[in-house]
Order: structure tokens, then C-alpha cells, then sequence
């Protein structure tokens, strides 16, 4: 598998509120923190609930499943990582099973920009791009 230094394309830089998102990804499982006392998910990971103010909160696993909620289509490469794959969909998609969250990322399995829809079903897929790192990508339901 490749290692991090040969990956070609950008890498998550953990903190040590995010390192557990992305230890879950690993293990491909989707994660949100969700505040002990009023039930809030929240993402990216923090230490507080913005809603209530606690620093109770428990990783919540949830169905890898959402709905697109908007997109954009990249003509350029913001990165030389991706320019053979222009043009590039970059979808924000709301995950069913945690309510506000919504997260970035872009396909996995070949989906073209033109055939995006807002309100499509996807299914959110784990990528293991390096031996220490697993992105989580979509793929069409
Ligand atoms: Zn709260």
C-alpha cells in the first residue's frame, strides 16, 4: 500500500480533537461526536457542544448513508494531485443518520460532475489512500 510520503494528493493534519475521526475512518466507521446532554452532533470534532455549552460527548457511529446537498465541479486542479481527474465533483452531502451534519468530499467510484443531482442518495465509502490514512469518499446509492 502506499505509504504517506509517496500519496500524491493532500493529507488530513489530525489535532488531537480529530485524531478519533479519522482513527474510526480507519477501522471504516463514521463517527460524529454527539453532546451527552442535549444530543447535538457536531462536526468537526471539538471540545464543546456549541449548542449547550457541555464537554460531554460520546462518538456516535452512524449508517454511511446521505443525501447531496449541493456540489461544485472543479475545471481546475487546486492541487496537481487531481488534475487528472478534472473535471471533479466536489459534493457537500447531509448524513442521514446525524442531523446538521454535513461533510466534503468528492466520488470514489467514477462519477462524473455532470451526473450530480441535489437530493441523490449516496452512500459514504471508506478509501484507504496509505497505510495510515482512510478518507472517507461517496459513491452513488
Ligand atoms: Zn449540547
Amino acid at each position: 500500500m502506499t505509504t504517506t510520503s509517496e500519496y500524491k494528493k493532500p493529507i488530513p493534519r489530525p489535532t488531537g480533537e480529530s485524531q478519533p475521526f479519522w482513527d474510526f475512518c480507519k477501522k471504516h466507521e463514521l463517527r460524529f461526536q454527539r453532546c451527552s446532554k442535549c444530543n447535538t452532533f457536531r462536526h468537526y470534532p471539538r471540545p464543546l457542544c456549541g449548542e449547550c455549552g457541555s464537554f460531554d460527548f460520546d462518538w456516535v457511529q452512524v449508517a454511511p448513508k446521505g443525501t447531496v446537498h449541493s456540489w461544485v465541479t472543479a475545471h481546475r486542479a487546486f492541487h496537481p494531485g487531481f488534475a487528472e481527474e478534472l473535471p471533479l465533483a466536489i459534493v457537500i452531502v447531509d448524513v442521514d443518520e446525524a442531523p446538521g451534519i454535513r461533510i466534503m468530499a468528492n466520488y470514489n467510484d467514477g462519477t462524473k460532475a455532470d451526473e450530480v443531482a441535489v437530493g441523490a442518495p449516496v452512500k459514504i465509502v471508506f478509501d484507504d489512500v496509505t497505510e495510515e490514512f482512510t478518507l472517507p469518499k461517496i459513491a452513488r446509492a
